[in-house]
């Protein structure tokens, strides 16, 4: 930034070897000077601004709209059992007690649930497919690569194998609307309240 200081003593050469006083050039300089000024931030920068406060709803909706999800499947009311959320062939629950800096990666990791349900039918079937012990790490896999941060699934396991991670791509690439609709079965697969989370 330029600086008024010193403006009145600026002097050029005339090419004389003498210096002579330029008096309006010094004025550009100052109006100059003053226009940076004028231009320059008042405030600390953009960067440094904190984050605006997270909104659970705001977070909520967001990520179903981000991933297409249809609302009637959803509810935000206490799953059975303590847990932060369930997705199964009845559709899916999150708590409204989850941390707002949860809830995005909470919706993301039951929507794979909903999505196995989409993609094989029922999550009964989605777990004869893949394995018992697995529509846990695959869904949270696919939460991971959609971009979530908080994977519990994936840090028990210490990471996403490739075959985990083949499994998540296909439900990242099926999105179905239609979800099996086997009203009076609970066959939801629960994301766990992880301790100390
Ligand atoms: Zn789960």
């Amino acid at each position: 930034m330029l600086s008024l200081v010193g403006v009145g003593r600026i002097r050029l050469s005339d090419g004389t070897g003498t210096e002579q006083k330029r008096p309006i050039f010094t004025v550009v300089l100052a109006v100059l000077s003053l226009l940076l000024t004028a231009a320059a931030p008042a405030g600390p920068s953009a960067a440094a601004l904190p984050a605006p406060p997270c909104t659970w709803a705001t977070e909520y909706n967001r990520t179903l709209d981000e991933l297409g999800e249809n609302r009637a499947q959803w509810r935000a009311t206490d799953p059975p059992g303590g847990f932060w959320g369930t997705g199964g062939d009845d559709g899916a629950v999150v708590s409204p007690l989850i941390p707002c800096r949860y809830v995005a990666d909470v919706v993301r990791h039951e929507h794979m649930h909903l999505q196995q349900v989409r993609q094989f039918g029922s999550l009964g079937f989605a777990q004869f497919v893949l394995g018992a012990d697995r529509l846990e790490i695959v869904a949270d896999c696919a939460s991971m690569l959609a971009g979530s941060r908080y994977t519990p699934y994936v840090e028990l396991a210490g990471g996403c194998t490739p075959r985990d991670l083949t499994d998540a791509r296909q439900l990242l690439r099926d999105h179905g609307t239609s979800l099996g609709a086997s009203a009076g079965t609970s066959n939801a697969e629960a994301l766990t309240v992880g301790a100390g989370r």
